[in-house]
């Protein structure tokens, strides 16, 4: 059982209202992602009010700093056990998810919180630089986002090609986010993005994080993402 009350707080502090049904599902997942973790290696933050603050309300000030539109569509890259992409949901049900991972064993738990909650969102077992060339994934998204997933600079190559003309890659990052968007300034520009803003904030007491919103400004030209390899070996 988490506390509710700290969740209905910190929510607050960001502008976001959670109703009853939205604290139920996020107690519910707290409590799956104990019990799934004791199975599967998902997280090493398991105390209740860790979970609390350094994954829910992590996820959520997303919202802070950007207000997808009613019924947008979001992917959630290399979104592990559902950060940000699942917190999102249960926030804004309205949402029209995608939950992205290379790991299939994650995406079942992620399946069995989904039935458990009762949200439904498209949750797909492929590796970003691939699905980045599949039709039904490229340019098809007003947003995509992640978190913990990769430096800035390779992370713009996994997620921008994602994001229709117009729409935004939203990059959850730590205290290193200006380095990061330093050495990511040519490949953002190579993609198709233009850095719109940055905004860095203290999680109440667990550090500074940062969004980093980049506006995909033209498409991405056909020959990115490259592979893994390639991409190691010649950064853009
Ligand atoms: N986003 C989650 C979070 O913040 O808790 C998970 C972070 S975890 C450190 C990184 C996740 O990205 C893993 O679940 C991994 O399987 C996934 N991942 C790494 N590279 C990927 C790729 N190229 N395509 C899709 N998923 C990837």
């Amino acid at each position: 059982m988490i506390n509710k009350e700290l969740l209905k707080t910190e929510s607050e502090k960001l502008g976001l209202t959670l109703d009853e049904m939205a604290l139920e599902r996020f107690d519910k997942y707290a409590e799956l992602l104990v019990y799934w973790n004791e199975r599967i290696n998902l997280t090493a933050i398991t105390e209740p009010d860790d979970i609390i603050l350094k994954h829910f309300i992590d996820s959520l000030a997303f919202l802070k700093y950007c207000c997808p539109e009613k019924g947008a569509s979001l992917i959630d890259v290399g979104t592990g056990a559902g950060f940000p992409g699942l917190a999102l949901k249960i926030a804004r049900p309205d949402l029209n998810i995608t939950l992205m991972d290379s790991t299939q064993k994650k995406l079942g738990v992620i399946e069995e919180i989904l039935k458990e909650i009762g949200l439904t969102a498209n949750v797909v077992h492929a590796r970003a630089e691939e699905a980045g060339h599949n039709k039904a994934f490229r340019e098809q998204y007003d947003f995509s986002t992640a978190r913990a997933v990769s430096n800035l600079r390779d992370l713009s190559e996994y997620c921008l090609p994602f994001v229709k003309v117009g729409g935004k890659f939203i990059s959850l990052k730590g205290a290193d986010a200006k380095n990061e968007l330093e050495e990511a300034t040519v490949a953002i520009k190579t993609l198709g993005g233009n850095v719109e803003k940055i905004d860095i904030f203290e999680l109440s007491g667990c550090g500074e994080r940062a969004i980093i919103q980049i506006q995909k400004v033209s498409e991405t030209l056909d020959k990115y993402p490259r592979p893994k390899g390639k991409m190691i070996k010649q950064p853009l």
